[in-house]
């Protein structure tokens, strides 16, 4: 199932490439547009599959990782979580801008793809997806609708936390009241990361 996931994501981040090479970013933003509608009825699946940023973001969380160079903080400037909603302003204006007035499509996701890509050789990845990301912001806002997503059967679960530890948007958490997890569908992925890794299969995907 990981190389599965893993060849969607190449072939994504490939159709990425190729689309801001040929010079049409509105392409993928286009696609990126149709992906809040379906994050509505399936959840975050564009985060989880489809995002470059992401796609780059796992292995370098794993070098991060392998360099030692890796910490738990949050810069605290960041954890009232504005800074997404000023980015996707700015990088608005800025398509916008350079559209009109000079009539060139400016590659401003390589920017982003750049930054997620320095950020997580720092941060832990849920830094730059639920803190800074402006494409994470709108997903954030149509995901926590979702109709179907992973959701934590309570019988089952024993909060051991090997879910907390997998998952690259702390997206699930163990309560310390009752030691269950919960999972917050606007910050989840649908990445499977939890699922693989929960001991009483208490994880699936399910209808609201
Ligand atoms: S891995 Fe499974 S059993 Fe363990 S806390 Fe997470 S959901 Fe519960
Ligand atoms: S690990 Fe689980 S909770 Fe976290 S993003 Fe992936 S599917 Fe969602």
């Amino acid at each position: 199932m990981k190389i599965i996931v893993n060849i969607i994501r190449a072939l994504f981040l490939g159709l990425f490439l190729f689309i801001i090479a040929m010079g049409k970013p509105m392409l993928w933003l286009a696609l990126f547009g149709v992906s809040l509608i379906a994050a509505l009825l399936f959840g975050r699946i564009f985060c989880g599959y489809v995002c470059p940023m992401n796609t780059l973001m796992i292995p370098t969380e794993w070098l991060s990782k392998k360099l030692n160079i890796q910490t738990g903080r949050r810069p605290r400037w960041l954890k009232n979580g504005i800074f997404a909603w000023i980015a996707l302003g700015i990088t608005a204006v800025f398509m916008i801008v350079s559209k009109r007035l000079f009539k060139i499509d400016l590659p401003i996701m390589l920017v982003w793809l750049a930054l997620s890509v320095l950020v997580t050789l720092r941060y832990k990845p849920e830094v730059f997806h639920n803190l800074i990301c402006p494409f994470g912001a709108l997903q954030r806002t149509f995901g926590r609708f979702a109709k179907f997503s992973q959701r934590v059967d309570k019988n089952s679960c024993i909060g051991c936390k090997m879910c907390e530890k997998v998952c690259l948007s702390a997206a699930i958490v163990v309560r310390p009241d009752d030691r269950k997890a919960v999972i917050d569908t606007s910050a989840c992925h649908q990445c499977i990361n939890c699922r693989q890794v929960c001991p009483t299969k208490a994880i699936s995907y399910l209808s609201k």
